[in-house]
């Protein structure tokens, strides 16, 4: 797992200024910290992920450093991601997409939920309801950078 993050960061970016860890996070899997440029996965769920997995966390997470912070989950990180093989088929909801997004939603029925804006609309809970139900109106927040 350090092998192949360490052989992606060779790769892709410069590893003079780019490292690899493990940090103890337990609601995501991966991190990308543009400020101490170094990317981390999640002991957690490293030690419960498939290799496949843990191969497009860190591809997701290489993407976020190659892509450059402002770019978020846009078409830029998403070409970059997909040029290097990034598939992202069930990682990309939840868990991972939660890294970078300053809104923090959360449903009458305590789901959560991530963007990078504030809704202009209201937004009801796609896990409740198919169809905007002001029931299950997410009620969004900002968190603190
Ligand atoms: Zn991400
Ligand atoms: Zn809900």
């Amino acid at each position: 797992m350090r092998r192949w993050a360490d052989a992606l960061i060779h790769l892709h970016l410069d590893p003079a200024v780019w490292s690899f860890g493990f940090d103890n996070a337990k609601t995501r899997a991966g991190l990308c910290n543009y400020t101490e440029h170094r990317i981390t996965v999640s002991r957690h769920l490293a030690s419960r992920f498939e290799d496949d997995e843990i191969h497009q966390v860190l591809l997701h997470e290489v993407a976020h450093a190659m892509a450059g912070p402002r770019a978020g989950h846009g078409p830029r990180w998403k070409a970059i991601a997909r040029e290097i093989g990034y598939t992202g088929k069930r990682l990309h909801d939840g868990e991972i997409a939660t890294e970078l997004a300053p809104w923090v939603g959360t449903c009458p029925a305590g789901h959560v939920h991530y963007r990078y804006r504030r809704p202009a609309r209201p937004l009801a809970c796609g896990r409740c309801s198919r169809r905007y139900d002001p029931a299950h109106a997410i009620d969004w927040v900002k968190r603190a950078a």
